[in-house]
């Protein structure tokens, strides 16, 4: 293998060791310490590793947290009434909505009425805004997280070529502003220019390449450009296996840096969690 592994939990244990001190300070200036509420509704696999990584971070790094899980056939006034409930709470100082929640229940319309003030997981409305006009404070996890391991390379973003596949809310769109804000030369790359059958054009140019798909193997090895960073944030279950969308193999081969799947992106982004719960507090105090 050519590449140098790009391994999150790496860098996520010295994230972890500044935020442990920035809470302890805080608790010592003001008496209190962050509290993260999640909001579950009904029982999901998923959502239970979720929670339980998350409560075993906030705990070890002294930050309050509260699980709290709402019937699977709760009305969506019923959860929109617990949000309200809890933007109203003083000693709740941020608040995740646990996705994916039960058929029926709009969770955009959860998201967008949580108090951007409490927003940890940064997908309000205002907190997306704000990385357009380049005032970003809370953004989404997993982009922040691509961010940080783009950061560990010490690569300079200036004019790069940088290719995003994928273009969801919560990553391909707010990380290609990331993107754009540091100068990289950003292309986005989505369901049409995979139908289009242009997707190995644009990946083979980027120095950069970022893949956010959830398609296992859709970005094949040979594609990946001489020297590229490549992270892949996707997460796909084959025979009970995890892999990315790229094709790790044959990218690491060609690549300078990349990330491994599972070990990758994956383990930083609870990390970030709490680093935007610290934030919000932060901005509480103010
Ligand atoms: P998503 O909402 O399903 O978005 C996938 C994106 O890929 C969409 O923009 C889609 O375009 C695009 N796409 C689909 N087929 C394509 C093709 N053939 N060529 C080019 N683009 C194509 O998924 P997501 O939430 O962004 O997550 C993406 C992956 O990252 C998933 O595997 C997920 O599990 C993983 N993930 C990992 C973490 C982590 O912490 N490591 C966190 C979040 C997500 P259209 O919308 O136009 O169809």
């Amino acid at each position: 293998m050519a590449a140098v592994l790009l391994e999150g939990k790496v860098i996520a244990e010295s994230l972890k060791a500044k935020i442990k001190a920035e809470v302890e300070s805080l608790k010592a200036k003001t008496g209190r310490v962050p509290k993260l509420v999640a909001l579950q509704i009904g029982e999901n696999s998923s959502s239970v590793v979720y929670v339980k990584a998350q409560e075993r971070v906030a705990q070890a790094l002294g930050i309050g947290y509260e699980l709290k899980v709402m019937p699977g056939t709760i009305s969506q006034t019923g959860a929109q009434d617990l949000v309200k409930e809890m933007n109203k709470d003083d000693s709740v100082t941020a608040i995740i909505l646990q996705l994916p929640v039960p058929k029926g229940i709009d969770a955009k319309r959860l998201i967008n009425l949580i108090s951007p003030l409490k927003d940890a997981e940064g997908m309000h409305p205002e907190n997306l805004g704000r990385i357009i006009s380049g005032q970003q404070r809370i953004a989404p996890c997993t982009a922040m997280a691509v961010m940080e391991l783009l950061e560990s390379t010490k690569v300079n973003l200036y004019g790069k070529e940088a290719v995003v596949v994928g273009h969801s809310e919560i990553v391909g769109k707010p990380l290609a502003l990331m993107l754009l804000n540091k100068f990289a030369t950003t292309t986005v790359c989505h369901i049409a220019t995979g139908e289009r059958g242009v997707l190995p054009e644009h990946v083979k140019r980027a120095e950069i390449l970022i893949a956010a798909v959830g398609k296992a193997g859709i970005i094949k090895g040979d594609w990946i450009k001489d020297k590229a960073i490549v992270i892949d944030v996707g997460i796909n279950k084959i025979d009970d296996k995890i892999v990315g969308d790229v094709e790790f193999d044959g990218a690491s081969q060609k690549a300078s840096y990349i990330t491994p799947v599972p070990g990758g992106v994956g383990p930083l982004t609870t990390t970030i969690l709490m680093r935007n719960a610290v934030e919000l507090f932060k901005d509480s105090c103010k």
